[in-house]
């Protein structure tokens, strides 16, 4: 074995080719975290539980980032825009206490959730229908 063999260490390559349309402006890991999260969810808004297109999906921080929540994929769910803009900065127990319906997709369709988010949207819901009765 010659001395050269020790110094072939692998480059980070750049990508080959052009680089397609919609890559611009769309960080990779943020393409490939959304399009995770929306397989995840059923191709659906876990809220109101409607069909969506990648384009008309968005992702939600099921505890938003401004109470606390992070990026991490148990805290991301794929909602359409009218709903995201619904549950706003809302803590989930919040909103699916205003809105049981929501709560209800949500159990159902966001199975990537963190069991804890999805125990509490349980309870909120519950609660949400014994004070309706
Ligand atoms: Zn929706």
């Amino acid at each position: 074995m010659s001395h050269r063999s020790v110094y072939r260490f692998a480059l980070a390559r750049s990508p080959r080719g052009l680089p397609r349309r919609h890559d611009y402006g769309v960080p990779h890991q943020k393409r490939h975290v959304k399009r995770a999260t929306f397989r995840d969810c059923g191709r659906r808004c876990v809220y109101c539980a409607a069909r969506l297109g990648l384009e008309a999906a968005t992702l939600d921080h099921v505890i938003p980032l401004s109470r606390g929540g992070n990026h991490a994929p148990g805290n991301l769910v794929a909602a359409c825009i009218a709903c995201n803009q619904l549950k706003g900065s809302m803590l989930p127990v919040e909103f699916f206490t205003r809105f049981p319906w929501a709560g209800q997709n949500f159990m159902r369709y966001a199975r990537a959730a963190h069991r804890s988010v999805k125990r509490g949207a349980r309870r909120a819901v519950s609660l949400a229908f014994a004070e309706a009765a």
